[in-house]
């Protein structure tokens, strides 16, 4: 029998989750760490890694989902990291093992980067009828979806306007996000299924007093006057309190109206994946407040990267906003960190973001955002700089060849 001496002594990563934060980390560590230093194995649900922040467009139908997805094996050295495609069940980490559906690993050193999933904050009805942005698998169910509304309207005798009825809860970024691509998807579906553009109805529901509460309020009105120069109808201060099977009830200064829908996307807030706090790590939101250098409060050998991760602002006193900026960050410190408690350092990098901005997308062409501080971009100049970002990130990834193969090529 062979038996691999090197392998036997060689620390394990597992690294759980090929989103930007996983992936990254398992690239970084391809750089950081010499041939046989340590054996890293990257588990993920599925044999692609999809960039999250593209999946509104998925979900509108403006962007094929294969050009957000990307093969796993497109992206690592396979000589330098072995991939698992499995879906994570459970952390047991006082064992040092991970659960996955067909077996099972073990560990000396663990990175979680599970991700996102929808908060629907116990409000009744949305889970079952509501759908949310959250990945591949349901961005394309709503894009299918739609276009099936929209197809079977003109096959019913009796007209069904609630068909053409789309409601997309909340306008934080998300949001706002989504309803720009729909309102340059639906006159395109309407020329494809012989339906006027006046029958179809998009609502953005936002229960704060404005739309992208915390943003800068010159850039938000751009937004919102564009979209509704586009149709989109913005019910503000507006908080959706049920999802039932024929649309959504709302309430506002203590008046409850209900909306007939046939679609309703919640894109209404964000948690981190409900296994972290099934496997009994201490979070809020399914996120763990992880110490300054990227690792659980309790564990030394686990680091938490991405939307799984909590961290202060300490100027605020108040959480960063879960973001692929802040997990392609992370990832990086957690890479380095990593290579360093190999090699028996003890002292580790604190991880501080670099924010460089935040620019948000109003449909092709049009964009908005604040980078550099507080310098402002309005319509195609900042649609361009977010471009230059979703590049960026790909070339980070696997340089040139990834850039040319996935990247948005189309500047203006
Ligand atoms: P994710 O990207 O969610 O990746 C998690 C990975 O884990 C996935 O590959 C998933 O398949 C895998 N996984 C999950 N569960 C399991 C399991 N049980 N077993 C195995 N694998 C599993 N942020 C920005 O900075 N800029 C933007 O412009 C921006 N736009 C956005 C637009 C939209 C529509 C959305 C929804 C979010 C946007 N964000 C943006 C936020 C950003 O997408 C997230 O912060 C980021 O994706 C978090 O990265 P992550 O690596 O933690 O997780
Ligand atoms: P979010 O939490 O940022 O925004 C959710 C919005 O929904 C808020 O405005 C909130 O007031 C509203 N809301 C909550 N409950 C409601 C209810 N019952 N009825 C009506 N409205 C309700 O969530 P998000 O937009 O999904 O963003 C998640 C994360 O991803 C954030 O960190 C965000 O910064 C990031 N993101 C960034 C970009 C970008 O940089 N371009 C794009 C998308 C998402």
């Amino acid at each position: 029998m062979k038996v691999d001496v090197i392998g036997l002594n060689k620390p394990k990563i597992v690294i759980l989750g090929a989103g930007y934060g996983g992936i990254m980390t398992a690239v970084r560590l391809e750089k950081e760490l010499k041939m046989d230093e340590a054996e890293v194995v990257l588990v993920n649900k599925h044999n692609y890694h999809y960039q999250s922040t593209w999946l509104h467009e998925n979900a509108a139908g403006t962007l094929h989902h294969d050009k957000t997805r990307i093969p796993i094996n497109d992206c690592i050295n396979k000589s330098k990291t072995k991939f698992v495609q499995d879906t994570v069940v459970e952390v047991k980490p006082d064992e040092k093992r991970v659960i996955l559906e067909n077996g099972e690993l073990s560990y000396d050193y663990l990175v979680v980067g599970l991700g996102f999933e929808s908060e629907t904050f116990g409000i009744k009805g949305l889970k079952e009828h509501a759908f949310s942005i959250s990945n591949i698998n349901t961005a394309r169910m709503i894009r299918e979806h739609i276009d099936y509304q929209f197809a079977t309207y003109n096959n019913e005798p009796e007209k069904k306007d609630e068909r053409l009825t789309l409601v997309v809860g909340g306008a934080g970024f998300t949001g706002i996000e989504f309803v720009g691509e729909l309102a340059n998807r639906v006159p395109q579906l309407c020329a494809e299924y012989d339906i006027p553009r006046e029958k179809v109805r998009i609502y953005c529901v936002e229960a704060a007093p404005t739309a992208l509460p915390g943003f800068d309020p010159e850039l938000v009105e751009y937004a919102m006057n564009l979209l509704e120069s586009k149709g989109v109808e913005f019910k503000i201060g507006t908080m959706i309190k049920e999802c039932t099977p024929e649309g959504i009830v709302v309430e506002k200064d203590e008046k409850v109206e209900e909306i007939k829908a046939a679609t309703v996307v919640w894109a209404a807030g964000v948690r981190g994946s409900g296994i972290v706090e099934e496997s009994g790590f201490e979070t809020m939101r399914g996120r763990v407040k992880v110490r300054k250098d990227m690792r659980d409060p309790n564990r030394d050998d686990v680091f938490i990267v991405g939307d799984c991760a909590l961290i202060i602002n300490e100027e605020i006193n108040r959480p960063y906003p879960p973001t692929a900026q802040i997990a392609i960050q992370q990832a990086q410190t957690v890479a380095r960190n990593l290579a360093s408690l190999i090699r028996g350092e003890e002292a580790l990098e604190t991880f501080t973001p670099d924010l460089k901005g935040t620019v948000a997308s109003l449909g092709e062409g049009e964009a908005i955002g604040v980078i550099m501080g507080d310098k402002k971009l309005f319509g195609k100049t900042a649609s361009m700089m977010k471009k230059v970002i979703d590049n960026r990130y790909l070339y980070l990834l696997g340089g040139v060849p990834m850039v040319l193969k996935k990247g948005k090529l189309k500047m203006f």
